[in-house]
């Protein structure tokens, strides 16, 4: 089988080399050529990959990238990937999200693979003409997305069994639309390593398919690294921030300035760790960005020398740096931070965190 699915583009796209060689000037054939190989290429890559991601999943090598995820994105990115299958079977695909930014702590290639697996599969399983939709909705600490479909739907008995490895509930070579049946397992594992969970539902044949995915999302107060979250415990007037961005590269520094302040904040840099403490003491700002690695004094040092400081104990302090591990989160938590984020941060992660930091305690804030 792994052979037959593997050979199976390879003829068109030999074939199509062969007639784009052939078309000459005839400008539709080459077109229509090379459409109908990009997508037979898309398959095997995903195939490829898919069989990869096995082999990694079989001996637990499988590894996340975690960052901070916009939600909007890993949709964008799924959608990008299966849409020449979509175009090609004419179907209507309809997506919702809600306006608000959602926040997930996740690996964004793999997230996108969820749902370009689900959508793909919607997309083979549903007659051409047929409609799909993506509906994504923000449940308190979870988003909930849906892929729906109007195709050959699942019977009753094969809606758990399609999560295993290899299942597939019509082999039929007159039902076969390429595909090794791991494409659902892929999905499980992956929402489950982030800490979600996946589920199909269908009325039966020929009543269409319904998948749902929960995912738990990023809200200031349930990610910080201390229990207590500080954003309660601080509590400052929104919109507007006192923020300290200490950052050594300049253009980091100004661009990030320049975007809190189109935020509605009022931000200040400091070059280094000595220049940190120094403009904290005389601004008193409300929530300093750390970089970690900097000249004169790394940001865990700053950061433990703010928070010595009678008027450093209530400040919001966040490490913006290229470490993701485990253990740099864990260095940062000891230096005194209460949030790690890893850059490049997305700007709407700063913006939902800063929106979310709790209410007014009547600090004045003098924009320029
Ligand atoms: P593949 O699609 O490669 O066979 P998957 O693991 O993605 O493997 O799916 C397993 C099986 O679940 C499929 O073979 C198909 O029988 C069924 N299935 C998955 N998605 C759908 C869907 N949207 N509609 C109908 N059947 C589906």
């Amino acid at each position: 089988m792994l052979a037959h699915e593997l050979r199976n583009p390879l003829a068109p796209i030999r074939n199509g080399l062969e007639l784009i060689r052939l078309a000459g000037d005839d400008a539709a054939t080459r077109e229509q050529a090379q459409g109908m190989m990009e997508r037979q290429v898309a398959q095997m890559v995903r195939l490829t990959d898919d069989l990869l991601d096995l082999a990694r999943i079989s001996q637990g090598r499988l590894e996340l990238r975690k960052e901070q995820v916009e939600f909007a994105s890993v949709v964008r990115s799924a959608v990008e990937a299966t849409r020449p299958l979509i175009e090609a079977n004419r179907h209507e695909l309809h997506i919702s999200l809600p306006p608000a930014p959602i926040l997930l702590e996740g690996d964004l290639t793999r997230l996108a693979q969820v749902f370009s697996n689900l959508l793909n599969n919607s997309a083979k399983y549903t007659e051409p003409g047929g409609r799909i939709w993506l509906t994504v909705e923000r449940q308190e600490a979870a988003v909930v997305a849906t892929v729906r479909d109007t195709g050959i739907g699942i019977p009753g008995e094969m809606l758990s069994r399609i999560f295993e490895m290899f299942t597939q509930v019509d082999r039929s070579l007159e039902k076969a639309r390429g595909g090794l049946g791991i494409g659902l397992t892929l999905v499980r594992q992956l929402v489950e390593m982030h800490g979600g969970r996946v589920e199909a539902r269908s009325e039966g044949p020929d009543r269409g398919s319904l998948f749902i995915v929960h995912l738990p999302v990023i809200t200031a107060a349930a990610s910080p690294l201390h229990p207590t979250p500080s954003a309660e415990k601080k509590g400052f007037s929104p919109p507007g921030h006192r923020i300290l961005v200490v950052e050594d590269h300049e253009d980091s520094a100004k661009i990030m300035e320049m975007m809190l302040k189109k935020m509605g904040h009022a931000p200040r840099i400091a070059y280094d760790g000595v220049e940190a403490i120094e403009a904290a003491e005389a601004f008193r700002p409300d929530v300093i960005f750390l970089d970690i690695g900097m000249p004169r004094l790394n940001g865990y040092d700053a950061a433990r020398r703010i928070r010595e400081q009678p008027w450093g104990k209530k400040i919001l302090l966040v490490a913006l740096t290229g470490w993701g591990q485990e253990a740099d989160k864990c260095r940062s938590r000891e230096a005194g931070f209460d949030f790690h984020l890893i850059k490049p941060v997305d700007p709407a992660v700063l913006n939902t965190l800063l929106a979310e930091l709790g209410s007014a305690e009547g600090k004045p804030i003098d924009l320029p």
